[in-house]
């Protein structure tokens, strides 16, 4: 039961933005807690805050002593977030295939296995797949306040996504 709250609070603060820290607050202690590989159920990316298939693998959650919380998101070909903001910002460790970013007004990214990309606080973004490779990164994302780790906007285009739509500076190499 604690481990599906557990999913439940991360998978919420992931996706919604809504509180991690429902059945946590007692946790914190002087112990080391192992979240084990498998403990956690897969959850879909809701259809709301992302475009295509995408599949978040939580980590760990965000306790009443340490602020950031971590999940594996998974992105299929051509998946993205929408448009959103973090309001302490967001670090993400990129760990499969090939991924797209855009800051509003800039032009599109694409980063790689291995490659870290620091979203600043309050500065919009999306990230995503390229077209025809699927790709996953670690979110690491601290809490303003509890739960609150993302302000979710407008969806992508297909013409953002492609570098050549408004918010856009030019277009993604192929
Ligand atoms: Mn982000």
């Amino acid at each position: 039961m604690k481990n599906a709250m557990i999913g439940m609070a991360l998978a919420l603060a992931v996706t919604t933005g809504l509180s991690a820290t429902h059945g946590f607050a007692a946790e914190t202690g002087r112990s080391q807690t192992i979240v084990r590989n498998g403990e956690q159920a897969s959850l879909k990316g809701a259809e709301a805050f992302f475009t295509g298939n995408v599949r978040i693998d939580p980590l760990y959650p965000a306790n009443n002593a340490m602020r950031s919380s971590g999940g594996v998101v998974t992105f299929e070909p051509g998946a993205r977030s929408n448009w959103h903001i973090h309001p302490v910002g967001q670090v993400l460790i990129i760990t499969s295939g090939v991924v797209r970013t855009q800051e509003w007004g800039r032009p599109v990214q694409e980063v790689r296995p291995g490659d870290v990309v620091i979203c600043p606080v309050g500065v919009k973004h999306w990230h995503g797949a390229a077209p025809n490779c699927s790709m996953s990164h670690i979110s690491i994302c601290e809490e303003q306040e509890p739960g609150k780790v993302v302000e979710w906007m407008e969806k992508v285009t297909d013409e953002q996504y492609n570098g050549t739509g408004s918010g856009s500076g030019q277009s993604v190499k192929e």
